[in-house]
C-alpha cells in the first residue's frame, strides 16, 4: 500500500520536493481493528496549516510521517463486529491507499444515500462547515444580503446556495470565469471573479452578513460594505495561508465600533452536535434538488500534493478531492 510523508515543511507555497511517496506492508488487523481500503481522500486547506511547526487547534504533521487527513473507504477486513466487511466508513487516515483502524473516529456511511465521496464535501466536513458557520454563526435573516468568498469551493457553494435557501440575496466571488457562470447557474444574485473585479465596487449597495473565506483585502471590502449590526463569519483565510509572516490586518476595523458589526471566528470540529440535523437538512436538499455540488477529481495517491497545491491555487471547482481506490 503505498502513503504520501511530509518530506520537508513548505515555505510559501509548497512544492512537490515538500512530499514523498511511500511504500508500506500494511499490518494484519488484531482484535477491534479493521482493514480500510480508501476510495476518496480529501484535501483540505487547513492542512496547509499542519506543515508548519507551529502550534495551533491541531497539531503539526510530523516530518517523515505518512500525512493524516479525512477518507472514505471500504472495510475489507474486520475483526471488530461494528464495522462488517463491505462496509463504507468515513475516517481520518487519508493520504494514503489503505490503512488500519482502532475504530477511533470512523463514521459509518451510505452509499445509498449518496456516492460514498459526498461524505467528504457536501454531506461532511466541508458541507457542516458551511451549514454551522451560515446559519449559527451569520444567522442570516429572509431579505437580507449575503457575501461568501471562496464560492466556487467546497464550503462556499453550500453557504451560498442555503442563503439563498433560506430567502437571502446572495453575491458570491471566486478566482475564474468558469467558476462565476457556476455560481450563475446555482442562483447566486450576483457572482464576480475578484481577479477582475473591484471587489468594493461590487459590494456598494451594502451587505447584511459576510462569510469569509479568504481574508485579506476581501475581508476588508466586505467590513465597508457592512451595514449597521452586520456580521462578519471568519470561517478562513485562504489567501494568507502561505504566508511566512502575519500580514497586517484589515486598515478600517474602527467600522466594527461605528457600525456595531459582530465578527465571530469557529471551528466546525467544536459543532459535531450539530451532524445530526445538518445530515437530515442536507440530505432533503440534495434529494430534492435544492442544493447541487460539484467535485474535481485527481487520480491516484501519488497525485495528492499536486491536488493539494492545486486546491490553494484555485485549480478546483467544488470539493478538491483524490481517488485512490474502486468506489
Ligand atoms: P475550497 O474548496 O474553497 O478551495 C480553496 C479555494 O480557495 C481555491 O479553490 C481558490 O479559489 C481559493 N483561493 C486560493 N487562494 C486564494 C486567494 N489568495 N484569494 C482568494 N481565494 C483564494 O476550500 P474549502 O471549501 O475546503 O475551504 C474554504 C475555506 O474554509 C478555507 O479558508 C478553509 O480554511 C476554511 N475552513 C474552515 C473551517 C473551520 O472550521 N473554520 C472548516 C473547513 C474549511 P479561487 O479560484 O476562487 O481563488
Amino acid at each position: 500500500s503505498r502513503e504520501i510523508r511530509l518530506a520537508a515543511r513548505p515555505v510559501g507555497m509548497p512544492q512537490p520536493s515538500d512530499f514523498e511517496l511511500a511504500e508500506v506492508e500494511l499490518p494484519e488487523p488484531r482484535d477491534g481493528e479493521v482493514l480500510i481500503r480508501n476510495a476518496f481522500v480529501s484535501v483540505d486547506p487547513y492542512m496547509r496549516g499542519r506543515m508548519n511547526d507551529a502550534k495551533s487547534y491541531v497539531p503539526p504533521f510530523a516530518l517523515g510521517e505518512p500525512l493524516t487527513g479525512g477518507a472514505v473507504g471500504q472495510v475489507v477486513v474486520s475483526r471488530d463486529p461494528r464495522w462488517p466487511e463491505g462496509s463504507w466508513v468515513a475516517h481520518s487516515l487519508g493520504w494514503r491507499e489503505a490503512a488500519v483502524s482502532d475504530g477511533s473516529g470512523l463514521l459509518p456511511v451510505d452509499p445509498a444515500l449518496a456516492p460514498v465521496s459526498t461524505a467528504l464535501g457536501v454531506l461532511g466536513m466541508p458541507g457542516l462547515t458551511a451549514y454551522v458557520g451560515l446559519l449559527d454563526i451569520g444567522r442570516p435573516q429572509e431579505g437580507e444580503t449575503v457575501f461568501v468568498s471562496g464560492a466556487a469551493g467546497a464550503v462556499g457553494s453550500v453557504v451560498g446556495q442555503i442563503a439563498k435557501l433560506k430567502g437571502c440575496r446572495v453575491i458570491g466571488s471566486a478566482g475564474s470565469p468558469q467558476k462565476v457562470a457556476w455560481l450563475e447557474d446555482l442562483g447566486f444574485d450576483v457572482a464576480f471573479d475578484y481577479r477582475e473585479a473591484d471587489t468594493r465596487e461590487m459590494l456598494r449597495e451594502g451587505i447584511d452578513v459576510y462569510f469569509d473565506n479568504v481574508g485579506g483585502a476581501t475581508l476588508e471590502a466586505a467590513i465597508g460594505a457592512l451595514r449597521v449590526r452586520g456580521r462578519v463569519v471568519a470561517c478562513g483565510a485562504i489567501s494568507q495561508y502561505n504566508a511566512g509572516e502575519p500580514a497586517p490586518g484589515p486598515r478600517n476595523m474602527f467600522m466594527l465600533v461605528t457600525k456595531r458589526l459582530r465578527m465571530q471566528g469557529f471551528i466546525v470540529s467544536d459543532h459535531d452536535d450539530r451532524f445530526p440535523a445538518f445530515l437530515s437538512d442536507m440530505g432533503e436538499w440534495l434529494r430534492d434538488g435544492r442544493v447541487h455540488y460539484r467535485e474535481t477529481i485527481v487520480e491516484g495517491i501519488e497525485n495528492a500534493p499536486a491536488a493539494f497545491i492545486g486546491l490553494l491555487q484555485g485549480d478546483n471547482v467544488g470539493k478538491m478531492l483524490v481517488r485512490v481506490g474502486p468506489a
